[in-house]
This record gives structure tokens, C-alpha cells and sequence, in this order.
């Protein structure tokens, strides 16, 4: 409780500066940042592309956090307070993904809106987690068509002169959604009986496991301060023995080193690394959404039929 408040007061007083910040810049400030457009802004880079994919040219849209960062428990910088002060529009995840969005935006005046609302939620079975919806809903290509219906919505409500072109950026951009998501299930469904496990470093792929029909497995349910628990490391290798699994993956945004114990312990492959939380930079394997799916599709398929051998 003494914590929430000192963080509170920090936060504000982080935006008290910041704001105090602007207004002498504003001048040079306002010039540089593009021409009149509304400004979108987007918890991670996740949902920045799948709402430039719903923007097209008519809204700025920029994520706060950058490529590779821990969202769960990412900490705002007074420059993000600074420019979420100056959003039009702010657009998270929702189910509990930013636990530090809560207080974040209430530092600001803009609008925000939960992307996921609407999904249907794959509750988390294990630990202190038990019980709480899985925050990973875009892992389905299928949920993605709802965030896609959820910014139509929105970005209507903030541009409504260019509402037309939203609803068919979304209705062609849902198409694409679908061919991945069919593309994926096909994919995953050659995968034998015996070889369906899914064995990862964070939680993250209930929704693409119900999705394929694969059997999920982790060392830990949500990305935390803490480290994996000996616990956790030893039921995974137990598991990964017992279902003779050939390969295990970690997800880009954690340390692997876990998972590296899992693999010298058992003898399975270490599979590569999958793509949830965050895209990679521009010029590496999953600049967009729709690639982050194809590449964890194909990492998960070719590592599990020994393909990377
Ligand atoms: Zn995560």
C-alpha cells in the first residue's frame, strides 16, 4: 500500500516535470511531430503494426514501449508520461498484460482503450497466477480480428472523416489474419501424435496451442521480477523426460539460460527463439505481427520433426 502511494506521487511528479518540460520546448516541439495527424499510441510494438495495419496514412501510431523491452512489467520513463500526455488516443492490451498501465495513464488527459475487449479468455492454470486470464490473446490470429473490429471502432471515433477507410484497412487486414491463422493450424496439424508438446521458457502460447492443438508446457506462467524457481526448471525437465520431447524454445524478451538448463538436463534440442512480446527491429526475423506468427509456426514446426537437424 505505502509503495502504490510513493509510486504514485513519483509518477506524478515525473509528469509535473515532464509537462513543465514541454510547455518551454513547445515551440520547437510541436514543429517536428507530424503534420496534424492524431497520434496513436500503443503499449508495445505488437500493437503498433496491427493498428498502423488500421491506420494506414490517416493516424501517427507509435508504440511506448521499444523492440525487445519487458512489457509486463515495463516502467515508464518521464519522456513516455511526456508524450502519452500529448496522445490523441492511447491503446493497451488489457487482461492484465501492462501491470503498469493502470497508473501510467491515469497521469494523462488522452483516451484509452482496451484492444483485447470482447476476446474470449484462456484462464492460467498454475501458481500465483491461477485463475487470472492469460494476457497473450493476440497469439490468435482469430482474437487479432477482434482487437483489428475494437480499433476500427476507436480510430472512427477519434477520425470520423475517414471512418470508411478504417473499416476496410480492418476488413482487408482480417483477411490476411485469417490466412496466417489457417496457415498456422494446417502447419502445426502435421505435426505426429507423439511430437505435439510445446515446451517454452514464459506462458505465453495458451491461445496458439488451443489454436494447433498442441499440449502447452513452461517453466513459469508470466514474465516476473523473480527467476525461474528450481521447482519450475525441475517439473519442466521431468516433463520434457517423461513426453520424450525432441525440442524446447524461449520466447526473444527473457534470458534463455533456464531453458539451457532443461536442455542439458534432458538431451533435447534447444528449438530457437519465439516471438510474443515484442517484434524485432526492422531489418531482423519478425518485423510485423503476421510475420511473428509465420516464423514461430515454422520454429515450432521444424525443430519438433527434427527439420533443424
Ligand atoms: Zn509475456
Amino acid at each position: 500500500m505505502g509503495m502504490q502511494i510513493n509510486l504514485k506521487s513519483k509518477l506524478a511528479l515525473i509528469s509535473a516535470s515532464a509537462l513543465a518540460l514541454t510547455s518551454c520546448g513547445a515551440g520547437n516541439a510541436e514543429s517536428s511531430s507530424t503534420e496534424g495527424k492524431p497520434q496513436v499510441l500503443t503499449t508495445f510494438t505488437v500493437l503498433a503494426d496491427i493498428a498502423d495495419n488500421v491506420a494506414g496514412e490517416h493516424l501517427e501510431v507509435e508504440s511506448i514501449t521499444k523492440v525487445g523491452a519487458e512489457i509486463h512489467g515495463y516502467e515508464p520513463t518521464p519522456k513516455d508520461v511526456a508524450k502519452a500526455s500529448e496522445a490523441d488516443l492511447i491503446l493497451d492490451n488489457g487482461l492484465n498484460l501492462e501491470a503498469w498501465f493502470e497508473q501510467f495513464v491515469e497521469q494523462t488527459d488522452a483516451p484509452h482503450e482496451v484492444v483485447s475487449e470482447g476476446v474470449e479468455p484462456i484462464d492460467i492454470s498454475e501458481d500465483a497466477y491461477a485463475g487470472k486470464p492469460n494476457p497473450h490473446a493476440w497469439m490468435s490470429p482469430v482474437n487479432v480480428q477482434i482487437y483489428v473490429d475494437n480499433m476500427v471502432d476507436a480510430f472512427s471515433e477519434l477520425d470520423p472523416d475517414h471512418a470508411a477507410d478504417f473499416q476496410s484497412n480492418g476488413e482487408s487486414y482480417k483477411d490476411e489474419l485469417q490466412t496466417v491463422q489457417d496457415d498456422l493450424v494446417g502447419e502445426l496439424s502435421t505435426l505426429p501424435d507423439k511430437e505435439r508438446a510445446l515446451v517454452t521458457c514464459e506462458g505465453a502460447f495458451s491461445y496458439l496451442a488451443r489454436d494447433a492443438d498442441l499440449d502447452e508446457r513452461y517453466i513459469w506462467p508470466v514474465n516476473a521480477e523473480q527467476e525461474a524457481t528450481p521447482q519450475q526448471i525441475s517439473s519442466t525437465i521431468e516433463f520434457v523426460k517423461h513426453n520424450d520431447v525432441p525440442a524446447v524454445f524461449c520466447e526473444s524478451t527473457v534470458s534463455d539460460k533456464p531453458m539451457r538448463q532443461v536442455v542439458d538436463a534432458t538431451g533435447a534440442e534447444f528449438g530457437g527463439t519465439l516471438y510474443v512480446d515484442s517484434l524485432s527491429e526492422a531489418d531482423g526475423p519478425v518485423p510485423t505481427y503476421l510475420e511473428l506468427i509465420k516464423h514461430d509456426a515454422d520454429t515450432i514446426t521444424e525443430a519438433l520433426t527434427g527439420g533443424n537437424k
